[in-house]
């Protein structure tokens, strides 16, 4: 893996946003309750250990990624607080997890009983999956889930019955039908439980902020961390989501073109005057969609159109006038009175700010301030 140390293009992370993010949440959480912070993907673009850290600094008490490998990855950083494992791992992984005292999401009995062979002595944490209504993974009925709940009870000295959990497919949205549908079907499934395990989790960012808890006394925080509103705006949240990250880089090349001079390839922009141009050290390998030509960056404050195809490793913009190279820009963030932010991004390339920022290349520098 390459990281970018010699090129001007860098990811600033504000750690005192993140701080501000989940302590706001902590304060509207009800006592008792943890949060465990979502850092799959990078940390969501911003960085896996560096988000543990912050995270836990700001009251976090546990961790949750997709898959092993990412959770193996803080334990190799000495992480010790609980760390969840969000998707399906293979069977034949069960006893790497259960050494590294890692938590796995179960979602059938069949997993748990293929599981024991591979298991042998060691013990191993598990949360189990209910599909409410996601769709996704989990226990989609009461009489699934029963003798799976029987079967962990049986085998304590293999598994340790940690938590269980649902994931909600509209929590995001104003129109609640659908997600009332999925706690009906929550509330049928968890009469099963004689007992409940020691972590009852069904919140994301947008359940927490938006939702009742259903009773649950953990939260999985995900994008609010990094102050993303997960309804891409069309709900308020009751507090201030400070964005932690920016994405800066500097006019590598400044040249003049003439009127009729064309731009990257396809030559699909052509000067209508002579004008002048930048050059970027940014491109759609670093996850800036290419399909932004037509969008705008800040050129020290100014907001400057990006001209002609996105390429892999730069992109062109079009200057008011000469400007110096190594001249600021600000790809997302505010320089003056301009801001751009991950969702005016997502906005244009047609997707969601969680696709933007988790898809920021492994290239791009990444600094903490
Ligand atoms: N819980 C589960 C099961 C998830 O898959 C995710 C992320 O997609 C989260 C929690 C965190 O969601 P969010 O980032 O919307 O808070």
């Amino acid at each position: 893996q390459i990281i970018g140390y010699h090129r001007p293009t860098e990811i600033h992370v504000k750690l005192a946003a993140i701080t501000h993010n989940i302590g706001e949440e902590l304060k509207r959480t009800n006592p008792g309750t943890e949060m465990f912070a979502v850092i799959k993907a990078n940390g969501y673009g911003h960085g896996l250990i560096e988000m543990a850290h912050a995270c836990l600094s700001a009251g976090a008490t546990g961790l949750c990624v997709a898959i092993l490998d990412e959770a193996l990855a803080l334990r190799e950083a000495d992480i010790t607080v609980p760390v969840l494992v969000l998707g399906i791992t293979p069977v034949q992984w069960a006893g790497l997890a259960a050494e590294n005292n890692i938590s796995l999401t179960v979602g059938d009995l069949g997993w748990l009983q293929a599981a024991q062979a591979v298991l042998g002595d060691r013990q191993l944490s598990v949360h189990l999956a209910l599909d409410t209504g996601m769709g996704r993974i989990g226990f989609q009925h009461p009489e699934e889930l029963a003798p799976a709940v029987s079967f962990l009870t049986e085998h304590g000295e293999q598994y340790d019955f940690a938590g269980i959990f649902t994931h909600f497919a509209t929590a995001d949205e104003a129109d609640t039908a659908y997600f009332k549908r999925q706690v009906g079907r929550w509330q049928a499934m968890m009469a099963v439980l004689d007992e409940r395990p020691r972590y009852v989790h069904v919140s994301n960012t947008a359940t927490s902020l938006w939702h009742e808890a259903c009773n649950g006394n953990m939260i999985r925080f995900g994008v609010g961390i990094y102050g993303l509103n997960p309804s891409g705006g069309s709900l308020t949240a009751p507090y201030e989501l400070e964005p932690a990250l920016s994405l800066t880089t500097e006019l590598a090349f400044v040249k003049q073109l003439a009127a009729g001079d064309s731009v990257s390839y396809g030559a699909t922009y052509t000067a209508a005057q002579d004008e002048w141009v930048g050059t970027l050290p940014i491109g759609y390998a670093d996850g800036y969609p290419r399909r932004m030509q037509g969008f705008h960056v800040l050129v020290a404050g100014q907001e400057c159109e990006i001209i002609g195809r996105v390429c892999m490793d730069q992109m062109m913009v079009r200057l008011p006038h000469e400007l110096p190279v190594g001249t600021l820009v600000t790809m997302v963030g505010t320089d003056g009175d301009h801001t751009i932010s991950l969702q005016d991004v997502a906005d244009y390339a047609g997707t969601i700010h969680y696709e933007i920022a988790t898809n920021l290349g492994m290239r791009l520098q990444r600094v903490y301030e």
